[in-house]
């Protein structure tokens, strides 16, 4: 599971995130909602260290990072390998096909031989319903198909924990679709995940917890039914009549 305890974050003057703590138990799905510029992004990529919050306590699995402490690169080769992260935008190696854009990661990574790495990226995009795209370049597959060859590509590493920010918001609606089936398939399997998401319906039928975050803090979580039907602060009303 994932503990974050007292997280705070700032750019310059400006405070991003505001002393933020949040628990995941493992096997369970977290769906993070709230207002453009509420900190939901750099949350997500502090949980990872792509960002690196200048206080508080993070502990992923079995990893704990306090701050200020040195990471080397090897703990943070680890923390990656553990958290896989899927973005918006797809980044896909463009100059690689969809099945060395998830079979390379594995040789570097894990240190997989070619065979093996080739073999389950080869499983993956099956899983994903892509088989037959092994060989094309991404710019040759649709969005909907890229995210889905960048879950692909995160899962090859065996990861614990998921982190997607908004998979589906640079896609068509019918093709985000497809996106989220495959992470409904994940969450069904017991993967643990936090998913920044503007889906409400996902969130709803997905999601163990739903938070909610504005103005660099969390502002209030509990089931997805709960808060959805009976919110209990005034922003978070705010934010849900814009978007249900
Ligand atoms: P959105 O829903 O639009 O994606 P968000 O909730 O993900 O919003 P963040 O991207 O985390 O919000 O940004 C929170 C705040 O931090 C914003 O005010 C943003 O301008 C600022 N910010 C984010 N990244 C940086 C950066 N690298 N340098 C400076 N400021 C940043
Ligand atoms: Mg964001």
């Amino acid at each position: 599971g994932i503990q974050l305890d007292n997280i705070s974050k700032r750019y310059g003057d400006n405070l991003v995130l505001d002393d933020v703590s949040l628990h995941v138990e493992p096997g369970t799905v977290t769906a993070l909602i709230g207002p453009s510029g509420a900190g939901k992004s750099t949350f997500l990529r502090c949980i990872n260290l792509l960002e690196r919050p200048d206080s508080g306590t993070i502990r992923v699995a079995q990893h704990t990072i306090e701050p200020g402490r040195v990471i080397n690169n090897r703990d943070l080769a680890t923390l990656r390998r553990t958290v896989g992260m899927v973005f918006q935008s797809f980044n896909l190696f463009p100059h690689m096909s969809a099945l060395q854009n998830i079979s390379f990661p594995q040789q570097r990574v894990l240190g997989r031989s070619k065979e093996k790495a080739d073999e389950r990226a080869l499983q993956l995009l099956d899983r994903v319903g892509l088989k037959e795209k092994a060989h094309q370049h991404p710019g040759r597959c649709s969005g909907g198909q890229q995210q889905r060859i960048a879950i692909a590509r995160a899962l090859a590493l065996d990861p614990s924990i998921m982190l997607f920010d908004e998979p589906t918001s640079a896609l068509d609606p019918e093709v985000g679709l497809e996106v989220l089936a495959v992470m409904r398939e994940l969450a069904a399997e017991g993967m643990t995940m936090i998913v920044v998401t503007h889906e409400m319906q996902f969130a709803r039928d997905v999601s163990d917890t739903l938070v909610v975050m504005a103005d660099c803090k969390i502002i209030e979580q509990g089931s997805p039914d709960a808060v959805m039907s009976d919110p209990q602060q005034a922003r978070t009303r705010q934010f849900l009549r814009a978007v249900l």
